[in-house]
């Protein structure tokens, strides 16, 4: 019979997190993937993960042929390639993972505590009764088979393709559509270099933003001689192809002569801030689904697990009640944003200064260290954007008319600050939510206006 407690959509990092804490507490769910199942986990990606995101959720850290390189810090090149942030310590200590690998253990860990796995099932819609999702419509991949699973709630934790979120009827309020601008589209190797790769631990971020608009180029060392390296570029109107700029750019450094590839790939990752909300009648909308992703370096493994953990409490407790309309789902948004959502939200607004500045900005930016390195990894990590602007600094920026640039940070922080005490103060119940959707699009105007 196809009916469960909760039907996870998408094995990915966040629906595996969702589907084991979910089963931990007893009840009966049930996974489903358009993958087969050993290729659940393999996505393309630049396969990096912080090391407080497993302690966050007491997820035991990648080890074994699971862990390939262990991270200390990042380097980040200014575009012409004069300066270099190094930012390193606690905060960014992290790993770079087997992605296959990695993603076969959340599984194996979802089904080892009592998850069900449905794979090569495609999901194509939500299935509506009574204002309520009550489960979704699915097509086998393999026979074309049609059928309906059914289950109290239903999370969407398809990815980026938010197969479930995209088809919700116009009054369960959740946005629909994400605009392209705020969506990332890359393009990734990993590659056998011939050199040995100096400074394994340190990952490495090229800004350019006339090579790679509204995005950057990655390296980041796997071991002494394989790399993941790759870019993005924000889809704004007119966008070039990633996958060009990588051979022009990105191939052309001295580090990939006589390099082999290894496998190669694009995807597609929404960096802005969180949807709002989150929650309808019988559903939770998770991980990139619902954009819980890094706005500033495209990093969502972590926090789509988190969102899962979080959600699967939320599950739990309205099981319990036996309610799982939008009031009772409705504390899980409120949740996310305070652990998570408030620093995504400050950092949309940093993200959407960087991708309006010229490489000229940038680089005296850097060069004059406007955003100490010590405190560009706070900011990285939530805390307020210090600027570091003196009298000296302020007259040479006049000089060079570079004095627009002061002028912007100092906004920029102003409605960073701004936008994160509205997130953390997200409304508890529906009703204040028209007013908080209006002081967030009121910010996101002024930071897309400077
Ligand atoms: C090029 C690139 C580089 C990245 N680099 C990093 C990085 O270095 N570090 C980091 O933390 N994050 C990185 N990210 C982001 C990260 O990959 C995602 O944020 C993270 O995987 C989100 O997890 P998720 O569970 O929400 O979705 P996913 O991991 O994408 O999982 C979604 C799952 O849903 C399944 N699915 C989708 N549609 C359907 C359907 N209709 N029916 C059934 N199943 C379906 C998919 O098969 C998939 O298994 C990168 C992303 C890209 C594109």
């Amino acid at each position: 019979m196809n009916k469960f407690d909760v039907i996870v959509v998408g094995a990915g990092t966040g629906g595996c997190l969702t589907a084991k804490t979910v089963a931990k507490a007893g009840l009966k769910v049930c996974m489903i993937d358009q993958k087969p199942e050993q290729k659940i986990g393999d996505k393309v990606c630049g396969d990096a993960i912080g090391k407080h995101h497993f302690d966050n959720i007491k997820l035991a850290p990648p080890s074994g042929k699971e862990l390939e390189q262990k991270i200390d810090g990042i380097k980040v090149y200014s575009p012409d390639m004069e300066t270099i942030v190094t930012v390193q310590g606690e905060g960014v200590h992290g790993y770079l993972v087997n992605r296959q690998l990695f993603g076969q253990r959340l599984l194996k860990e979802a089904k080892d505590t009592g998850a069900t796995l449905m794979d090569s099932i495609m999901v194509t819609n939500p299935i509506i009764n009574d204002d309520f999702v009550a489960g979704v419509s699915v097509k086998d991949t393999v026979t074309g088979e049609k059928n309906e699973i059914r289950a109290q709630v239903v999370v969407d934790a398809s990815g980026h393709s938010a197969v479930l979120r995209k088809k919700l009827p116009p009054e369960f309020g959740i946005e629909a559509e994400v605009a392209d601008e705020d969506v990332e589209i890359c393009y990734r190797e990993i590659r056998e270099v011939k050199e040995q790769i100096s400074e394994p631990g340190y990952c490495k971020i090229y800004l350019d933003l006339q090579r790679f608009p509204g995005g950057y180029c990655w390296i980041f060392p796997k071991n002494s001689n394989i790399v993941n390296a790759g870019l993005g570029v924000a889809m704004t109107k007119g966008f070039p192809n990633p996958k060009q700029l990588y051979h022009e750019y990105v191939l052309s450094m001295t580090l990939f002569k006589d390099s082999q590839l290894l496998t190669g790939g694009g995807g597609l990752v929404p960096t802005r801030r969180p949807i709002s909300p989150m929650v309808a009648n019988g559903i939770i909308i998770i991980g990139d689904a619902a954009c819980q992703v890094n706005p500033i370096h495209g990093g969502g493994i972590g926090s789509s697990m988190m969102g899962g953990v979080k959600a699967a409490e939320v599950i739990v407790g309205a099981l319990e009640k036996g309610d799982v309309s939008r009031e009772v789902l409705w504390p899980y948004t409120g949740m996310f944003m305070e652990f998570y959502g408030a620093k995504q939200a400050g950092l949309d607004v940093f993200r959407m200064l960087l991708q309006r500045l010229t490489n000229k900005e940038m680089n005296y930016g850097m060069q004059h260290h406007l955003i100490t390195d010590d405190d560009l990894l706070k900011a990285s990590m939530g805390e307020d954007l210090k600027l570091n602007i003196t009298e000296k600094t302020s007259r040479l920026f006049k000089g060079v008319g570079c004095l627009s640039l002061l002028r912007k940070l100092n906004t920029t922080a102003k409605l960073m600050t701004e936008t994160k005490e509205l997130h953390r103060n997200y409304p508890p119940s529906p009703e204040g939510l028209a007013e908080w959707e209006e002081k967030t699009r009121q910010i996101v105007e002024k930071a897309k206006n400077m």
